[in-house]
């Protein structure tokens, strides 16, 4: 009954006591099959999972279709200093109290608990995630957690120039930026708000300082599909990642099926300027399909959600800023880990609580035209 009591009210599905848990694992400790397609290139992560098993244990990552999730996205505010139009209703969204968001010790308390079931990758999202102050301090305590291998950001940029040289001492492994537009004006346009010359500065800083960012760019016809091939351009003399993101369906970002970019067509557009750009080798859990054109510093990838999704090799789960476990990136079924670590869960509890979870986690999220009609969060509450 303690369950019942700490899943958050957004939980469609409620579970009645741990021993249902308990009847679920002993379910899935008989019956799964990991798929080490997904796994074969992480040795440890290989390694692990067969010590659990001659244990007769299951580790409470892995999903009852053989994926195990070695990495977690942590939103940390749903707070943003831009507006953009694919992300955040133009009424803005109704935020959390501050007191309902997860506390420095919380998050370093859940990181924790889920790097001991293997997690390996942290990385730190929001809303902005550089507008929360103890930015750097959570940087710092992930740091020194040991098997912690990956820590890092997805951010806007705008603050980068000044902040940047304090999160890389504090040990920040990498950075995504999210830039849609080479162009200033449609910069203001897509972000309700100036500062394009602030991230351009930001991405150029993070490769002086020895990064390789990542330049997250949502694709959209009749916004920035003219732009696609100055992009490809951008990485000639810049080691740089432009990762172009398929328009995806979320609450109250006006999504219309007409506005989506395929990958299709990018590599269309590309290869009529460019018919030497060449695919390169991805990684399994790679959610993004790499490309080069021959010669250039950087390259270019296609994170293709809507038309060829890639939830048969996912391995994200996702805490929300208000301390909600999110399976799926598309799925509305959530349980509040804040309110069990507040309402004084034990350790074990947490861990099957987590598993039970990840156990309901579906195949794949439900297509294109039935994501548009589902109720989901926006994308600034969710932290993509
Ligand atoms: S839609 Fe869900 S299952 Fe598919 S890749 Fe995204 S998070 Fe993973």
């Amino acid at each position: 009954m303690y369950l019942r009591k700490i899943y958050s009210k957004n939980v469609i599905e409620c579970l009645n006591s741990s021993s249902y848990i308990n009847h679920l694992r002993n379910l899935s400790s008989k019956s799964l099959k990991p798929n080490v397609e997904f796994i074969t290139d992480n040795e440890k992560i290989t390694t692990q999972i067969e010590q659990r098993r001659n244990k007769q244990q299951v580790s409470p990552l892995i999903d009852s279709f053989g994926r195990f999730h070695s990495y977690l996205r942590i939103s940390l505010t749903e707070k943003c200093n831009l507006r953009c139009q694919y992300c955040m209703p133009e009424e803005g969204v109704p935020l959390s109290p501050k007191s309902h968001l997860l506390t420095t010790d919380e998050i370093i308390y859940i990181s924790k608990l889920f790097i001991d079931q293997g997690v390996r990758k942290i990385r730190l999202t929001g809303g902005e995630p550089t507008i929360r102050k103890d930015l750097v301090e959570i940087i710092a305590r992930l740091k020194e957690i040991p098997l912690l291998e990956n820590i890092s950001i997805t951010t806007n940029g705008l603050v980068l120039t000044r902040n940047l040289v304090s999160y890389q001492r504090a040990g920040l492994d990498s950075l995504n930026i999210s830039l849609d537009t080479l162009q200033p004006k449609k910069y203001e346009t897509i972000t309700r708000r100036k500062g394009f010359e602030r991230v351009v500065a930001g991405i150029d800083l993070a490769i002086q300082l020895g990064y390789k960012p990542k330049i997250n760019c949502v694709a959209m016809k009749n916004f920035n599909e003219d732009e696609i091939c100055d992009f490809v351009e951008w990485t000639k003399d810049r080691n740089v990642d432009i990762r172009f993101i398929e328009y995806m369906p979320f609450s109250g970002n006006r999504w219309e099926t007409e506005k989506l970019l395929s990958f299709r067509d990018m590599l269309n557009l590309i290869q009529q300027k460019y018919p030497t750009f060449e695919a390169l080798e991805n990684k399994p859990n790679d959610t993004s399909k790499a490309f080069r054109v021959p010669g250039y510093e950087g390259q270019v990838g296609f994170i293709t959600s809507m038309t060829e999704h890639f939830c048969g090799s996912c391995n994200r789960l996702r805490i929300t800023a208000d301390g909600n476990l999110k399976v799926c990136l598309f799925g509305n079924k959530e349980v509040s880990l804040r309110d069990a670590i507040r309402n004084g869960c034990s350790e074990d509890d947490l861990i099957a609580l987590i598993g039970a979870s990840v156990l309901r986690k579906k195949k794949q999220h439900a297509g294109m035209l039935n994501l548009k009609s589902m109720e989901n969060r926006p994308m600034i509450l969710i932290g993509g």
